[in-house]
């Protein structure tokens, strides 16, 4: 059983996306090259970038790959290490918007990361930037990335962004060294020009490893929380690897009450059934094709398999796309369709993709239909 959700295109017409057939996101880790060393850095990145990093030649080709999706196209997301590293960055951005690919970036807030850096970005058509902001001020932020002077270069980034009209995306760290920060975060972004705040729930890969999560039930807490602050907020909120977020926010609508048109018009059914490897693939630095950067499990390289034939027909991708392959809890859940559980998590704790969420304390109803398909 595959998602197929519609979407509003700019030229006004809604347009449908089969999950199955053409993802919402690709991300493609540029490089591992950086100047950080984040303490919870799923790329491990390093200094220099690795010997077999993807060539312009090659990335050339990749997004060749990713424009063979066809209508309607993913939206690539340039990641890294740090996607700034490479040296030919301008040239594949140009490369991707001339065949139509919509791109954004997330580089690494550093002091390469100048006002002069994101007006480029913006000149070659870069819709929006992603930055890491893990506390509300320079002790708590530097204490979890491990780089002193992040804060300030993080900060800076997101002035000059305002001014230059290009709208960011703020992702935070959800950890036990994070949790009682966050309301402090969020009062500070709300005096900041943000587009989204995405808060990503902790899986240990990489240097995640050496943080600690926090348990289910704090995480339905902040979830709860999250929403309450949505209704009001002046940029849109989201979870990454929390699916259950849309559990839980189904939960509140019908708890109010609210018409199933309201329901299918709310930001979060936007993401329903958007999960790793279903909406979502990730390429690394050295072509290998992952269903997320979370979920290091390569299925296929794009030096030898074209992108939407693996995304499409490999079988474990495949699985991904069916909720109804899922094991244990999410394999029974009435939410499996529209959440599914983080399958990097599941993967993280098991070694199974398919395996159940350990993340999430709700029980399902054993065999009960799916609630909302
Ligand atoms: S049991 Fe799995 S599918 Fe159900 S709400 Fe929890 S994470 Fe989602």
């Amino acid at each position: 059983m595959s998602v197929v959700i519609t979407e509003q295109k700019q030229h006004g017409h809604m347009q449908p996306r089969d999950l199955a057939r053409n993802p919402m996101i690709v991300y493609w880790e540029m490089t591992q090259a950086c100047g950080l060393a984040c303490r919870h850095c799923r790329a491990e990145a390093m200094l220099q970038k690795h010997p077999r990093e993807l060539n312009y030649t090659e990335s050339c080709a990749l997004l060749q790959q990713i424009r063979a999706f066809g209508d309607p196209l993913p939206h690539l997301i340039l990641t890294g290490g740090d996607p700034l590293r490479r040296p030919d960055l301008y040239e594949l951005i140009d490369e991707a918007v001339s065949l139509g690919i919509e791109v954004s970036i997330t580089p690494a807030a550093t002091q390469n990361l100048t006002r002069e850096v994101i007006e480029t970005l913006r000149a070659h058509r870069i819709q929006s930037l992603g930055l890491s902001l893990d506390g509300s001020n320079a002790r708590s932020h530097e204490a979890v990335r491990g780089v002193p002077g992040c804060f300030d270069w993080t900060m800076n980034a997101a002035r000059y962004a305002a001014e230059l009209d290009m709208p960011i995306q703020v992702n935070t760290l959800v950890a036990a060294e994070t949790a009682d920060d966050l309301p402090a975060i969020f009062d500070l972004l709300l005096t900041q020009r943000v587009m989204r705040w995405s808060l990503f729930f902790l899986i240990g890969v990489g240097r995640g490893r050496m943080l600690e999560p926090v348990s289910p039930e704090r995480g339905e807490d902040i979830m709860r929380w999250s929403l309450n602050l949505a209704r009001a907020a002046p940029f849109a909120m989201k979870t990454t690897e929390a699916p259950s977020y849309r559990r839980i926010a189904l939960e509140e609508m019908r708890a109010h009450n609210m018409p199933p048109e309201a329901i299918r018009s709310s930001s979060v059914y936007r993401g329903f059934g958007i999960r790793d490897g279903n909406g979502i693939v990730f390429v690394s630095n050295t072509g290998d094709i992952c269903p997320a950067g979370f979920l290091p499990l390569a299925l296929g390289n794009v030096r030898d398999n074209p992108l939407p034939e693996m995304y499409r027909d490999e079988p474990t991708f495949r699985a991904l796309h069916d909720a109804n392959t899922f094991k244990g809890k999410c394999g029974e859940c009435e939410y499996r369709v529209i959440c599914g559980g983080s399958r990097a998590r599941a993967f993280a704790a098991t070694g199974d993709p398919l395996e159940s969420d350990p993340f999430c304390p709700f029980q399902p109803e054993r065999n009960k239909h799916e609630l909302f398909q």
